[in-house]
């Protein structure tokens, strides 16, 4: 395994849809690169363009920093349904580091994936971990959290950006 580096905004690869990501031994050593540099960035999500792989993959581990390690690896996920509540709160991205973006998003969400093993996976998310995955997923559409801010906030939030 190994540490990749994380490409920081405004890379245009963090800005691209991704493609489908084949179920191959390319596709695993990555995840479990993927899972490695997520630990030791430190964070709870990252998503293979953040590593400039433009492939509908993430991983994520919403517990692990409380000691409950829960490493996921999420192939080719889609967003089943949302909910009609909303909550508002700050999300930091390994890729724009600098000062967290309140963001406004469901609380609950039902994520369908593949998981490496080629087994399908179904699972209602909630809190923390319907924020994790939801920022996650984003990313593989090519969308950041500045996108979900109004042009002045993001300019604003772009000038805070720590190198
Ligand atoms: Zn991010």
């Amino acid at each position: 395994m190994a540490v990749l580096p994380v490409l920081r905004y405004p890379d245009p690869r963090l800005s691209q849809p991704c493609a489908p990501a084949p179920l191959d031994a390319a596709t695993r050593r990555l995840a479990a690169d993927m899972l490695e540099t997520m630990y030791a960035a430190p964070g709870r999500g990252l998503a293979a363009p953040q590593v400039g792989a433009l492939l509908r993959l993430f991983v994520m581990d919403a517990t692990w920093k409380e000691g409950r390690p829960d490493p996921q690896v999420v192939v080719n996920p889609r967003i089943l349904w949302r909910s009609p509540e909303t909550a508002t709160a700050p999300e930091g991205c390994l890729s724009i580091p600098g000062p967290l973006t309140a963001i406004t998003r469901p609380t609950t969400i039902d994520l369908e994936w593949t998981a490496l093993d080629g087994t399908l996976h179904r699972n209602r998310l909630t809190g923390f971990s319907a924020l994790c995955a939801q920022h996650e997923y984003d990313h593989l559409d090519g969308i950041v959290t500045l996108d979900h801010l109004s042009p002045a906030a993001r300019a604003a939030a772009i000038a805070e950006m720590t190198e």
